[in-house]
């Protein structure tokens, strides 16, 4: 068998490396130890241990190819508390492409290391839910009467939560308002330019933003269309896999992959466009996650040719539609730089470009723009305690810059800030640059 037909279920091999894409030493051997990326990493940052560094963790890849440390106790939690923000990538100036020995290790933790009972269970349960919407949607209306009936304010005044499971606690406490929105996908399959006609895009809805803040979609419809945009949307699209990828489920992740490309086959698009950062960013990765497959890889790499940020896209065919100002004063806006945009796909500008074309609009810089907010996926559930100090100092940061809005382009940024600013008793609102745009073309003013 094939060490990759391993699940999350099966038991262990061997408590090391196998040969299924173990982390590459030339990639492990660019690495000069100068520690130039410690200060850029959140989880050296929070917990202070040289080995959960990057560097760290690069010389405890290296001892365990080496045969001189195998994967245990004594290091897989180093490897999980890596928040995967890639930050040390933009910071290494060796150029070490720490994205590509982190990802090779997770699987090989996975498929190699038996994690307790009580991890298996919580990796099993988000991994069977989080990534099928329709499986989300049958929980929502229990979860809606938990919120309605005063339980969740009971649950939470108690505290008693973090006692039985803190992940638990950490994934109760993200848990946002139910929008009524959220139990049907509304968006057509076909929605027309208005005006002429520049471009044929495809869209890829996301599978948590699209029940948790689904205006995000109906927002960069609308801007889309109001720039000349016929945008076209599968209706069977699933998951793209960012949540088992960036956790090292390399089998689930593959299949996510290879349904993905189904649905936007032969569409003849220009581009395919996304809004959220992580998943923006797995869908750029579907080369590298589909080598091995035959029948795929080659229409993976096609696929990746057409995948654009939807402010990539914007930014790069230029707006044509419209804008009035979103207040009769200047408005102050802080632009939060979500991981998987700024390290991962290496966009910073555009955004920042896009929302100075709103009349208006001020933007401001935080403190340490470029620092994790903790959110990385699935990160806040399952390595809640860290992930909470940096929500905190996120949360502060952007706050401190005196800004009247926050815009995140990403569903786990705003989920993670939106959690931290009702903890910090914080009434700013968090916005999708896409949002901006929208009410900015659409003449809508936001309340003051
Ligand atoms: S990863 Fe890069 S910055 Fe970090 S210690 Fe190695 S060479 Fe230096
Ligand atoms: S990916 Fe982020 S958390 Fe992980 S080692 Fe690099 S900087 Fe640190």
């Amino acid at each position: 068998m094939h060490p990759s037909d391993h699940s999350i279920d099966s038991e262990p091999l061997a408590r090391s490396f196998d040969a299924h894409h173990p982390p590459d030493p030339s990639v492990i051997d660019a690495c000069v130890h100068c520690g130039f990326c410690l200060s850029t990493c959140p989880s050296y940052r929070v917990i202070g241990k040289e080995m959960d560094s990057p560097r760290g963790r690069i010389y405890l890849m290296d001892s365990i190819n080496q045969g001189e440390s195998s994967l245990s106790e004594a290091t897989v939690p180093h490897f999980d508390s890596c928040l995967g923000c890639l930050a040390c990538v933009s910071t290494c100036p060796s150029g070490v492409q720490y994205d590509k020995l982190i990802a090779a290790t997770r699987p090989q933790i996975e498929r190699n290391y038996a994690r307790s009972p009580g991890e298996k269970a919580l990796r099993r349960l988000i991994f069977s839910v989080f990534p099928y919407p329709n499986r989300m949607r049958s929980l929502l209306r229990p979860l809606g009467l938990y919120q309605k009936t005063g339980l969740q304010k009971l649950v939470r005044s108690l505290g008693f939560l973090k006692q039985i499971s803190p992940q638990l606690a950490a994934m109760e406490g993200m848990l946002p308002e139910i929008p009524p929105q959220a139990f049907k996908d509304t968006i057509p399959p076909l929605i027309l330019a208005q005006g002429e006609k520049r471009y044929r895009v495809g869209m890829i809805l996301g599978c948590v933003q699209r029940l948790f803040n689904p205006e995000v979609n109906d927002a960069t419809v609308r801007v889309l269309t109001a720039n000349g945009c016929e945008v076209v949307v599968p209706q069977l699209q699933g998951c793209c896999g960012a949540l088992s990828h960036h956790q090292g489920q390399e089998e689930q992740a593959k299949l996510f992959a290879r349904q993905m490309i189904d649905s936007f086959a032969d569409l003849n698009l220009d581009a395919v466009l996304i809004n959220a950062s992580g998943c923006g960013h797995t869908l750029k990765e579907y080369g590298h996650i589909l080598q091995d497959d035959e029948e795929y890889c080659t229409r993976a790499q096609e696929f990746v040719s057409k995948v654009k940020d939807v402010q990539e896209f914007l930014a790069d065919v230029g707006l044509t539609a419209q804008r009035s100002p979103l207040r009769d004063e200047p408005l102050t806006v802080v632009y939060q730089d979500a991981c998987h945009m700024l390290h991962g796909q290496k966009i910073s500008v555009q955004p920042r470009q896009l929302l100075r074309q709103i009349p208006g609009v001020k933007l401001r810089e935080p403190v340490d723009a470029a620092l994790c907010c903790g959110s990385a996926g699935v990160y806040n559930i399952l390595q809640s305690e860290v992930a909470e100090e940096l929500g905190r100092q996120k949360v502060e940061n952007l706050t401190n810059t005196g800004a009247e809005v926050i815009a995140s382009a990403n569903i786990g940024c705003y989920v993670q800030i939106s959690k931290h600013l009702t903890l910090q008793n914080k009434a700013v609102p968090v916005l999708h640059p896409m949002q901006l745009l929208d009410y900015s073309i659409r003449g809508i003013q936001l309340e003051q």
